[in-house]
């Protein structure tokens, strides 16, 4: 498959685990973080336990301390984004609870300075440097999926997004992407607020489509890279949320943990994959299992009232690792 093999060996499923730094505070503010070791440990202490009871040691592909760079962060991530050059499809998530740091790792604090771009653009600068020279084509979509989202028909023009109301949109350069998203956000015409109160609520996918031209065979090569910040996944006090507010909760939880049981049954190479169960499953069910891949990036906020957050969050990811 393709010319360009050279990153087919990536792993099929990929677990890193990403720890926000304190955003406010004493310096000294006690972390629930304990350590972080070279080969993808990570060592939680609770904050309201005291002994060896308190300590628990989790395990991933990668784990990245507070002062890793978006940079640093996306040199970890570059060689399955290329395998997209090769005809595969990948899928990489950003999961964890509201406030960890989801949005920061995909897009970036701020668009305007380059330095703090996120795993998107970087992805996409990455792909349209290499494409610009193999003349191959790219198209991008944004979805957005939420509670109310309305019924997913096939679509087989949309390759792996079967959803009828999504746009393929021909891109030549970032800045076009970046000029879209502008003008995405302006529509919206929402506050930061009440951005970040929707976008807790909704996953949001990103999808890259690549149409080349084998260069030698003259085949059609196509890829695709869905770029997913997850809705936020934390559990919604059944005391506070009520009606519409407690569905929609239970609606997220819902389809965060079907996602979690597909990748869990493609990493079990299960012969039963249960893609049906969400809605997020189902539209990116042509680029999970397979010959696709995934990353997962978890996310920890290391407060000490996030604690009970960052237990459920990295057992969520131990389950897919
Ligand atoms: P989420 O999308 O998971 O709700 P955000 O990405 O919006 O969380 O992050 C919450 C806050 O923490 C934002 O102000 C963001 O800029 C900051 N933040 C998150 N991760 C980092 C990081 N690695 N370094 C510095 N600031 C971060
Ligand atoms: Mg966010």
């Amino acid at each position: 498959k393709g010319k360009f093999l050279e990153f087919s060996h990536v792993r099929t499923i990929r677990v890193y685990c990403r720890v926000r730094p304190f955003l406010s505070g004493p310096p000294d503010m006690q972390s629930t973080v304990d350590y972080i070791g070279e080969n993808g440990d990570i060592m939680i202490v609770n904050p309201r336990k005291q002994g060896k009871d308190a300590r628990k040691i989790f395990t991933f592909n990668k784990v990245f301390g507070t002062k890793v760079t978006q940079q640093q962060i996306y040199v970890d991530t570059q060689p399955l984004v290329r395998t997209v050059l090769d005809g595969f499809n990948v899928c990489i998530f950003a999961y964890g609870q509201t406030g960890s740091g989801k949005t920061y790792t995909m897009s970036g604090p701020d668009l305007t300075t380059e330095e703090t771009w996120g795993v998107n653009y970087r992805a996409l600068r990455d792909l349209f440097s290499t494409t610009k020279a193999r003349q191959d084509m790219i198209e991008i979509s944004c979805l957005t999926l939420t509670f109310h989202t309305l019924e997913i028909r096939n679509n087989s023009q949309l390759n792996g997004l079967n959803v009828p109301d999504a746009s393929l949109i021909p891109v030549t350069c970032t800045q076009d992407v970046l000029d879209l998203m502008r003008i995405g956000q302006k529509n919206r015409a929402v506050g930061a607020t009440a951005l970040n109160e929707r976008s807790s609520r909704s996953h949001s996918i990103l999808t890259v489509h690549v149409r080349g031209r084998e260069l030698v065979s003259g085949s059609i090569l196509k890829g695709c890279l869905h770029l997913v910040d997850l809705a936020g996944s934390e559990r919604v006090d059944k005391s506070e949320a009520v009606g519409e507010r407690l569905k929609e909760a239970q609606h997220i939880n819902k389809s965060l943990s079907a996602l979690g049981d597909v990748i869990s049954a493609l990493a079990q190479k299960s012969s039963h994959i249960p893609y049906r169960n969400s809605k997020l499953t189902q539209v990116l069910q042509d680029s999970l299992g397979g010959q696709a891949k995934t990353l997962m990036f978890v996310h920890i906020n290391p407060e000490a009232d996030a604690f009970g957050e960052t237990v459920s969050t990295l057992k969520f990811a131990e389950r897919v690792a």
